[in-house]
């Protein structure tokens, strides 16, 4: 498969976090672009509840669109009792496959700790009451999200978007049985630590994700980022396996399938 010409139209990649609002370009031309790079599903997702409604607009207007809904831990101070109705009554909508981005941020602490922490609970409480999977977010606070994981979501299926940390934290994640979301961050220069992650973690528990419009990988590192580079990421994730793209392609594929059922 050539990314830069004509690509095999039997795979398919499947896009598990881009945020289409936050994209400053018409949404159209963003999903058909994509799907000529042959992106063809995609997840949005939402990170309060404005977004998580305009999540759900596209995804009606759009057939390849998913929606996630959630407070990112950005956000968290906002989820109060009356926008945690609200949000329970978005996630009985069609096409929602997932509770999220929620989770946990002692990087920017945007919202308080304690704050965050009850946040990304009372998510984890929804998700299980719709029997939906959970988009995580976290970042430096990998101590915690594991602990509040398996004491909170056992038996819920968990997706670690933009994984960070190490070999080791991979293994128990793995053992646990989440997914890892692998991104653009894959083909920086320094991103010795998640190549490491990517290499050794078995292709079965990884998919792939852009976190557009951050993020984007190289060569577009810097500029906006959108669904249409995804297979720049599974490019690099099958150069480090020794294994063909179409490979990634359909295994991460089926791994999406699994998590979200699209
Ligand atoms: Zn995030
Ligand atoms: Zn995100």
């Amino acid at each position: 498969m050539k990314i830069k010409g004509v690509i095999e139209v039997s795979i398919f990649f499947v896009e598990t976090h881009t945020h289409l609002d936050l994209i400053k370009r018409n949404t159209e031309e963003v999903v058909k672009e994509a799907a000529e790079k042959r992106v063809t599903k995609m997840v949005t997702i939402g990170i309060d509840l404005e977004s998580s409604k305009i999540a759900l607009e596209f995804a009606s207007r759009f057939a390849g669109v998913y929606a996630a809904i959630g407070f990112h831990p950005h956000e968290a101070k906002l989820l109060d009792a009356e926008n945690l109705k609200e949000l329970e009554k978005l996630a009985k909508k069609d096409k929602v496959v997932a509770i999220g981005e929620t989770g946990l941020d002692y990087y920017w602490k945007h919202s308080t700790l304690p704050c965050q922490m009850e946040a990304f609970k009372k998510q984890i409480n929804l998700a299980r009451k719709l029997n939906l999977p959970l988009i995580i977010h976290d970042r430096e606070a990998h101590q915690d999200t594991l602990k509040v994981l398996v004491e909170e979501a056992k038996g819920l299926k968990i997706l670690l978007h933009c994984f960070s940390g190490d070999l080791d934290m991979a293994k128990v994640c793995i053992e646990r049985g989440y997914y890892l979301g692998i991104g653009g961050v894959v083909t920086f220069n320094n991103a010795v630590k998640l190549r490491v992650v990517v290499k050794e973690v078995s292709l079965e528990n990884l998919v792939l994700e852009t976190d557009s419009p951050y993020l984007a990988p190289h060569p577009f590192r810097g500029k906006p980022n959108e669904p249409k580079y995804i297979p720049f990421i599974a490019e690099r994730i099958a150069q480090l396996k020794g294994i063909s793209v179409k490979e990634v392609a359909e295994r991460t594929s089926v791994n999406s399938k699994e998590i979200f059922g699209i």
